[in-house]
Order: C-alpha cells, then structure tokens, then sequence
C-alpha cells in the first residue's frame, strides 16, 4: 500500500495507472476507520483495478469547533486497517494541502442540501461539496463509493456533481449501511459514547426498524413521526433533533398521509455525541 500526503505525487501514479487503462475505485473518509468504512473499500477492490482511500479530517464541513477538535484521529490504525483490506493508495494529506488559501466557493443545490443537515448544520454541506469536489478532481475515479449512512450526503453528491462537475465522468455509487450485531449503525462517532450511552444507542436502530415494521401494515406518516418521537423519548440519555419522512430522491417532507418512495432520517443527541441514522420504507 502506498501513502501519498502531496497531491502531486497522487496524481502522477494515478496518470500512469490510467495510461495503462486499470480502472480507480475511490472511498473519501475522516479516519477513525470502521467496518462501514471498509465494506465501501471491499467494493472498489471487487469493482476496480486499484482503490484509493483519503483521510481528511475536513475543517470546512464542521460548524462546530468543539465537534472538529474531538473528531477522533488515528492515522497509524487507519494505515494498519486499510493495508489488511487490500487498499492500495492512502491520501492522508494537511489541511494546507488541501486548503492552501481560502475556498470561497459557494455551491448553490437547492433543497436537496437545505433541508435536515442543511437545515441544521448550516454550512456542512458546502463543506462536504467544497473537499469532495476537489478529491474527485484529484483522484478522477472511474467510481467513488460513499455510505447509505450519509443518506443526504449522496444526494447533495450527486447534485454536486451534475451542476458543477460536467468533466467529471465517474459514477458515484451508493452502499448499503453497515450496523452493530444490535443494530447501531457503525459510526466513527460511536467511541465518544460511554457504556451507558452506547446501551441508549442501541434504541435509535431498533426505534427505525420498528417504524418500517408500521409502516409495512400501513401506518400514516403521522403515526410513524409520533411513534418515534415517544420512543426516542422513552431513554433519558437520547433527544431527538429531527425526524423527516422524506421522499427518497428529491428528500423533501412527505405530504401524503401514507409514505410512499420515502426515507426516515433522524438525528438524536445521546449525551453530546450527535447520531444520524436512516430506513428506506
Ligand atoms: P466518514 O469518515 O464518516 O466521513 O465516512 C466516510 C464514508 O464512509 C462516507 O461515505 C460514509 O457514508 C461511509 N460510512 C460511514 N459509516 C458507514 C456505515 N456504518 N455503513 C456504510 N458506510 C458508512
């Protein structure tokens, strides 16, 4: 496995790699790698000749300082976990590599990046769009891989790249969530819970879970949000942020009383670690 931490050196390999015709698989991470991370380095492997992973703890997408500090950092793992996953370059670089002046750039993607995490993290997705466009630009995949568990994110992704990424010719390809034995969703934000909260957890899976179960015997949007609100409820560790029944393309609130083509996505504090999970109905 190859580390590169310039971007120069990173595209010179990839050039010649491309000259030979290999195709390049793509997985843009934090760090603080899990399963989650490394069933989307799987697929590359299966789908490409060569997989490139980056490790970027991205400033701009934190709207919270605390959030960005506490972020958990572990780059000599990371190196360990990917090698014994068969990646075959890491992108690990500074924060002045990949920002060595203000990006001003301002991406203008309507509801797709304004509602849920747009609305409730002001400036994440311009962040998001700000390190993916670049890594994408950088790397140029055949095709980069990103989880379920992001849910908008994709879709922001996705929206990103139609509007402002006409050379760009790879596809952005969506993988399943991968969860606990109990449920949870993996998270690199799940070491930040302690025992008791970790227990708490485990209550926002089985909370989605159980809504798909109601809303498979018909249940209205209505009776599925009440649902989860007194279950979220029911947990003095946990306090729901947000609940959206949302269409699962354009993401905007279900209107119907019944959901149809539709995704849940929550967002629940357990103590100060803020989780986000979704279920396609
Ligand atoms: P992050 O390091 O949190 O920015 O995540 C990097 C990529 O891994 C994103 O595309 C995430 O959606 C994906 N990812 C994170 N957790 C999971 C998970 N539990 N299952 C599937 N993909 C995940």
């Amino acid at each position: 496995m190859e580390i590169f931490y310039e971007i120069a050196p990173l595209k010179k390999k990839l050039a010649a790699l491309k000259l030979q015709n290999k195709t390049i698989g793509f997985v843009a991470t934090m760090g603080a790698l899990h399963q989650g991370h490394i069933s989307l380095v799987e697929k590359s492997n299966k789908e490409n000749d060569f997989t490139v992973v980056s490790i970027f703890v991205n400033p701009t997408q934190f709207n919270n300082k605390e959030d960005l500090e506490k972020y958990p950092r572990n780059l000599e793992a990371d190196f360990r976990l990917l090698e014994d996953n068969e990646c075959d370059m890491v992108f690990a670089p500074a924060v002045a590599e990949m920002y060595p002046e203000e990006d001003t750039r301002k991406f203008e993607l309507g509801d797709v990046a304004q509602v849920m995490e747009g609305k409730y993290r002001p400036g994440h997705f311009n962040g998001v769009c700000l390190i993916v466009s670049k890594l994408l630009d950088i790397v140029n995949p055949d095709n980069a891989y990103f989880g379920q568990k992001d849910y908008q994110q994709i879709a922001v992704i996705r929206a990103m790249v139609k509007k402002y990424m006409h050379g760009f010719k790879g596809n952005i390809v969506s993988c399943p969530i991968v969860r606990e034995k109990d449920g949870l969703a993996l998270s690199s934000r799940n070491s930040h819970l302690d025992e008791g909260q970790r227990k708490s957890a485990v209550i926002i899976s089985q909370t989605l879970f159980k809504a798909k179960e109601l809303s498979d015997k018909g249940a209205t949007c209505k009776e599925i949000e009440e649902f989860i609100k007194k279950s979220i409820a029911t947990d003095a560790n946990l306090c729901l942020e947000y609940v959206e029944i949302a269409d699962k393309d354009t993401l905007l609130t279900i209107k119907e009383s019944k959901p149809k083509n539709a995704v849940i996505c929550i967002t629940v504090y357990d103590g100060k670690t803020r989780l986000i999970d979704n279920i396609l109905l």
